[in-house]
């Protein structure tokens, strides 16, 4: 049984039916990529997983929890972190700050301030967002405000607010999105090492040389439906799967 369980899922905006009786079963410690032409629904998919949208029907269990009907810091809480199209940082605070931020207690979705006050704990919480600055490269950044990084190092930066909070589910929608190859290849090889500590990943991707780098399993959705499933080499030579990018 995997850790995310997807099963019958639709999802209409008014006459559009953007996911159609979708399932999806994700094992645990895998990389599973979710792949498909502009519009395909996989991003609406995400959104069902982290409570930004929720499904017309079907169901949707993390480790045999719903995750639908629950808050969305709620699902955050229950082990699961997302990587956003564009990154969420906060652009005045330092790095190591925006690391910090996220292993703070959380109330109906917003950081308690008076978490700040809990000096005991802030030089563990310091040293542990060192390290994972220190995982992602922006080791020697932590003091620079983060509005002031590039858009690959603002993806690394998101990357460690996620990484933080020790999820059991990463989400990554497009996470190397308008990033050079150089920057993209890095970004592949810090995922992989994030593989090591055995989070569970959902890899949504256009760029084909970084899902066969990288997934484990591979699901093909075109027009709300999942057209094909499998091993990255069962996928790559799908017929199904060519047509749905040639003609999609
Ligand atoms: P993908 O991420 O695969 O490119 P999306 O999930 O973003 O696709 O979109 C799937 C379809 O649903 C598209 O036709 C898109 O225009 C539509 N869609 C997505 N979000 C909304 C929304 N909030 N309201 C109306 N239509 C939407
Ligand atoms: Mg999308």
């Amino acid at each position: 049984m995997g850790i995310l369980q997807v099963q019958d899922v639709n999802k209409s905006f008014g006459g559009l039916k953007a996911l159609h009786n979708v399932n999806l079963d994700v094992e645990e410690g895998a990389v599973h990529a979710i792949i498909g032409p502009n519009g395909a629904g996989k991003s609406t998919l995400l959104n069902c997983f982290v409570g930004r949208l929720k499904p017309d029907t079907g169901s949707v269990m993390f480790n045999g929890t719903s995750l639908l009907g629950i808050a969305p810091h709620e699902i955050n809480q229950a082990g699961v972190a997302r990587v956003f199209q564009t990154p969420e940082i906060f652009g005045d605070l330092s790095l190591i700050e925006n690391v910090m931020i996220p292993t703070f207690a959380k109330r109906d979705g917003a950081y308690t301030v008076n978490a700040w006050g809990r000096i005991d704990q802030a030089a563990e919480i310091r040293e542990k967002a060192e390290h994972i600055l220190e995982d992602v490269g922006l080791a020697e950044k932590q003091e620079m405000h983060a509005n002031s990084l590039s858009r690959g190092d603002k993806r690394r930066l998101e990357l460690a607010m996620c990484l933080v909070q020790e999820p059991k589910l990463l989400l990554l929608d497009e996470p190397t999105a308008g990033m050079s190859r150089a920057d993209t290849n890095n970004t592949i090889d810090l995922l992989k090492r994030i593989g090591e500590r055995g989070i569970t990943k959902i890899v949504i991707e256009h760029d084909m040389h970084v899902v066969f780098s990288l997934a484990s399993k591979i699901s093909v959705l075109a027009q709300g439906t999942v057209i094909a499933e499998g091993a990255p080499e069962e996928i790559k030579g799908d017929p199904r799967v060519q047509e749905a990018y040639l003609g999609g």
